[in-house]
């Protein structure tokens, strides 16, 4: 991997202020591994407090509102979760396009919102085992970037990541090869220098999630055009999350 490895736990709605300690064990041991960037999205309640214990890791939200303030209730703008401390933000995991019916144009407004206060990105993509049975992954892929992503903006290869993630991955301990997950990786590579231009584009780091365990992340970490994961159940506690961390 070229570019410097991007590790970033997604605790989901998991997480109450007795997790904290967890938060700060990661942050400790990421002190030592510089090498490798770490990064947590806890949920909302809990982005100022992670912030207040991390030196050295990115705390992050798992979610945002497109729009920046107003009569919108239950919903929380980019700007306060910057404000909380957040510095990036990931956006259209399948969580939200499946539970929440977020659509492509919805997860663009949001990275323009997140994006004028300040926040890097983790645009999030992926196909539902439908699709992959039909080989229509990659093209299906492309197409959910292509309306996700926001136009070319200042610094891209520094605060845009995608990570690439299989709805059927997530969560169910199954994986696709690394092979599979080198040409969808590559397609997406072809479609961010596309997008943003050689340098900018190939600078974005592309990440894998999906059921990412310290077991198996040196192979997935090791396929061609990874550059880091994005880790849900096993980012929940300090011990598995750091297996993962060493692995990269
Ligand atoms: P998982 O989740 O690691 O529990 O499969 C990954 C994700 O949804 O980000």
């Amino acid at each position: 991997m070229a570019l410097r490895p991007f590790i970033v736990g997604n605790w989901k709605m998991n997480g109450t202020r007795a997790m904290l300690a967890e938060a700060r064990a990661i942050d400790r041991s990421a002190q030592r591994l510089m090498k490798v960037e770490v990064a947590l999205a806890p949920p909302y309640t809990l982005i100022h407090a992670v912030h207040k214990e991390a030196e050295q890791i990115g705390v992050g939200a798992q979610d945002c509102s497109a729009e920046s303030d107003g009569a919108f209730t239950g919903d929380v703008s980019a700007a306060m979760i910057a404000d909380a401390g957040a510095k990036f933000v990931i956006l259209g995991h399948s969580e939200r396009r499946q539970g929440h019916g977020e659509s492509d144009a919805l997860v663009r407004a949001k990275a323009d919102a997140a994006l004028e206060a300040g926040l890097k990105l983790i645009v999030c993509c992926g196909e539902t085992e439908a699709t992959r049975d039909a080989s229509g992954a990659e093209a299906f892929v492309v197409r959910q970037l292509e309306g996700s992503l926001p136009e070319p903006f200042e610094g891209v290869g520094e605060r845009l990541s995608v990570a690439y993630e299989p709805i059927w991955a997530i969560g169910t301990g199954r994986t696709p090869t690394v092979d599979d997950i080198a040409a969808m990786h590559r397609a997406i590579r072809a479609l961010l220098v596309e997008r943003y231009g050689e340098e900018e584009g190939g600078a974005v780091r592309i990440l894998y999630g999906g059921s990412v365990k310290p077991d198996n992340a040196r192979e997935l970490l090791g396929a061609d055009e990874v550059g880091g994961a994005l880790v849900g159940g096993a980012s929940l506690t300090a011990e598995s999350f750091l297996g993962i961390v060493m692995a990269a």
